[in-house]
């Protein structure tokens, strides 16, 4: 099969708008995709995340309702058609953009609805008629009961990042969005990962599916170079230094297991003279799409963000991912380090790991299907030791406090590694911290997390998607009660 996009016979205003985007050649998941999804087949696709998954889907859809295209001015002609369903708000403002991008030439409309946002500019647009909408479930609930999304000439659904999807935060809303649909449609299923229980569950949703799995599923981009190192909870944020300096890297994502976590490291960091912004699911909405887009525009370095972050966010040309913390599910770990090493670019992945995480690393190695080696890293004798020193330019020593206030909601301090235990900083860390208060601290560390007040207006849906339960996201799901769920289901 050739991969060039010349041999799809795109019509002339798709053609047009993916030579724009300076597409050459389809991706393997477009190869074998696009055909498919042209024939109206439903589809089961597994891809790497960043391998082009957005247009596999949009533009053979985009190409099969431009039968329908019309410039008329009335709404009712132009129903919802196709509907393409995402589980974080971010995630269905880029695929949207996207969508946007690839229908430039055409006369259909698209949309996006999610929640955090006014309700208002959204009922206007879909009041006005769009025929690719593309949402967040709570969100879309919302819409459909205040009727201003109709989706009874729905003829194409789209689940991306369909495992999350299936998961037991949203199966329920997923249901109740399926049954305002009509049942003769194409269903499309797209995920980076998909385990065999969710392969059961999607498999009841669709017709007769293709299945497409290009390169190993389950699996982190070949170009991204990963490193796990045993690091001590105490150490990580001098490791973190010490790669950045070493790599001479100019951004990072910085993945934490926690909202609490991610505030109160993402504060640490900049004290320390770093341009950081954090990224999790207790900011407003307005401050996630300002944070994401002062990274994307290089106004800071570093994003410290929970894996609200880890699905899907096309964020080009960054060089690194760090696993602060190893994530709790291992799928995670190859959804955050498909951040980096995107469309063919090389990465690098940075995992610290603290000796109690041994049995992640060892879920990350089954799912991975390859041996992990834990390498220790030496710290550099004479580089600064950020927890000696005081905050960049005004000598206080700011430093070691936030390092014990950055860790207190951490496990307990872990044993030191081999090489980290030379490192000598500890002691005069353990003595400082035993001084007691020290008026110069900072009070943000002192703080009870809150939750953004905008945030806690969100939709019940998707409130319940990032609330916390005891510092610990609640993306990460009992497994025995989503079996459960399956059951019933
Ligand atoms: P996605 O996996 O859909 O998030 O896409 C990842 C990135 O690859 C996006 O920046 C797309 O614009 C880009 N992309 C998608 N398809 C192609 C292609 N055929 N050639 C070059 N870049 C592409």
């Amino acid at each position: 099969m050739s991969s060039s996009f010349s041999n799809l016979s795109l019509a002339p205003a798709l053609a047009r708008a993916v030579a724009e985007l300076g597409y050459e050649s389809m991706t393997p998941i477009q190869a074998q995709a696009i055909p498919i999804v042209l024939q109206g087949r439903d589809v089961m696709g597994a891809a790497q995340t960043g391998t082009g998954k957005t247009a596999a889907f949009s533009l053979p859809l985009l190409q099969r309702m431009l039968k329908h295209e019309n410039a008329s001015t009335s709404p009712a002609r132009h129903p919802v058609r196709a509907l393409v369903l995402l589980p974080t708000r971010e995630l269905a403002d880029q695929v949207a953009q996207a969508i946007k991008s690839y229908a430039k030439y055409t006369n259909l409309r698209s949309a996006v609805v999610f929640g955090g946002m006014d309700m208002k500019p959204q009922t206007l647009q879909l009041k006005a008629g769009v025929e690719v909408l593309v949402a967040t479930p709570g969100r879309l609930l919302d819409h459909i009961e205040a009727k201003s999304a109709v989706l009874n000439q729905v003829e194409y659904v789209v689940l991306d990042e369909a495992d999350r999807m299936l998961d037991i935060g949203f199966l329920p809303d997923l249901q109740r969005i399926l049954s305002y649909l009509p049942k003769q449609r194409t269903t499309l299923l797209f995920s980076a990962t998909f385990s065999s229980e969710i392969k059961r569950l999607a498999s009841s949703y669709l017709q007769d599916p293709v299945t497409i799995e290009v390169d190993q599923s389950n699996a982190a981009a070949s170009t991204v170079e990963q490193h796990f190192y045993s690091v001590a909870g105490e150490d990580k944020r001098h490791a973190l230094h010490q790669v950045l300096r070493q790599r001479g890297l100019k951004q990072a994502f910085v993945f934490v297991n926690s909202k609490l976590g991610c505030a109160r490291l993402a504060r640490s960091l900049e004290h320390e003279g770093l341009k950081t912004t954090a990224l999790h699911g207790d900011k407003s909405q307005d401050e996630r799409l300002k944070a994401l887009d002062s990274f994307k525009k290089g106004e800071v370095d570093l994003l410290v963000c929970t894996d609200v972050a880890a699905r899907g966010l096309d964020i080009k040309d960054v060089p690194a991912v760090f696993n602060f913390d190893v994530p709790f599910n291992a799928e995670d770990y190859v959804h955050r380090i498909g951040r980096t090493g995107r469309a063919g670019a090389s990465g690098l992945a940075v995992s610290f790991v603290a000796p109690s995480d041994a049995r992640l690393v060892s879920d990350i190695e089954k799912l991975l299907k390859q041996k992990i080696e834990l390498e220790a890293l030496e710290f550099e004798e004479n580089q600064p030791d950020i927890r000696r020193q005081g905050r960049i330019n005004d000598g206080r020593r700011m430093y070691a406090q936030a390092q014990d206030a950055a860790t207190a909601d951490a496990p307990a301090a872990q044993p030191r590694g081999r090489f980290a235990a030379a490192h000598s900083a500890a002691p005069e860390r353990r003595r400082e911290s035993s001084r007691g208060p020290n008026p110069s601290r900072d009070p943000f560390f002192d703080k009870p997390y809150e939750p953004s007040t905008s945030t806690v207006a969100g939709t019940a849906t998707e409130t319940r998607v990032t609330s916390t339960r005891g510092g610990i996201s609640a993306n990460i799901k009992p497994k025995r009660r989503v079996a459960a769920l399956f059951k019933s289901a």
